[in-house]
């Protein structure tokens, strides 16, 4: 019996050969990830840490691992609808729950970092994004939309936080952006390079946190601290991103890989 061709056995030589290959969107885990800050009337998420169980020591002689100590939405990670009050009654909405169907979607990758270089409030519109449409075809149902801003790579905490004394300072999306992706687009979620899929001032905007508001408001998801946004077309690429299955989970880190045609 000879081995039939499927678009996997395809994807296989594809990768083998190098004409897709795989970029990781992934920031490293650990004790120095940036941690979003809030107002300090709201509780904060501890930064990451670990600690050595054993390390082929008395403790395990032949063995290393360590216990690790983090919140759930901590460096690259997962926002399930649950996480923002909007979100709370969906069917299927922690981390555990949610079809696994939707960790796999293509990916429309939008391009501001020039913008953002020149203005680090910028919001997405939906102007701009009808715009981008124009060139690049209609945002299919069930894509990720990607915020390309370059922010990942800003280096240190301090300038990637960027706090002011009037609080953070980051790019994000306009409400009415957000309301257009989510219900006139159907996307799957929106994922940013920044610590939140917010903007820094998204507190002070009516309503507070519009991305999380209207996004897990409509069952969708969220991706922050994405990076390598710069190695994606605008179009074409496949985003896999499965959270943790955390019981009740309201996101998790994860590793997030893109296929992507090679040049
Ligand atoms: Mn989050």
């Amino acid at each position: 019996m000879s081995a039939r061709v499927t678009v996997l056995s395809l994807l296989v030589e594809e990768l083998n050969s190098g004409r897709v290959k795989v970029v990781d969107l992934t920031q490293p885990l650990g004790a120095d990830t940036p941690v979003i800050g809030l107002p300090p009337i709201f509780a904060p998420s501890p930064p990451f840490s670990m600690e050595t169980i054993s390390s082929y020591d008395q403790n395990g002689p032949a063995w290393y691992w360590n216990t690790i100590h983090l919140g759930e939405h901590t460096g690259t990670h997962f926002d399930a609808p649950v996480h923002w009050i909007t979100g709370k009654d969906f069917a299927n909405n922690t981390t555990d729950t949610i079809p696994v169907r939707q960790f796999v979607g293509a990916a429309c990758v939008i391009d501001v970092s020039k913008e953002v270089a020149l203005y680090e409030d910028f919001l997405l519109t939906r102007e701009v994004v009808q715009a981008w449409e124009g060139e690049h075809g209609k945002i299919p149902r069930g894509a990720w939309l990607l915020l390309r801003t370059d922010w990942s790579k800003r280096t240190g905490n301090e300038a990637f936080l960027n706090v002011k004394a009037d609080g953070p300072h980051s790019p994000g999306f306009h409400k009415d952006c957000v309301k257009f992706l989510a219900q006139e687009r159907d996307v799957l979620g929106v994922g940013v390079e920044t610590v939140g899929t917010d903007a820094g001032q998204a507190g002070t905007f009516d309503p507070p946190f519009p991305c999380h508001t209207f996004m897990h408001g409509a069952g969708k998801f969220g991706l922050a601290s994405l990076k390598n946004l710069d190695q994606l077309p605008p179009t074409g690429a496949i985003v896999i991103a499965a959270p943790l299955k955390i019981v009740n989970g309201s996101g998790s880190p994860l590793r997030v890989v893109a296929l992507t045609p090679a040049e």
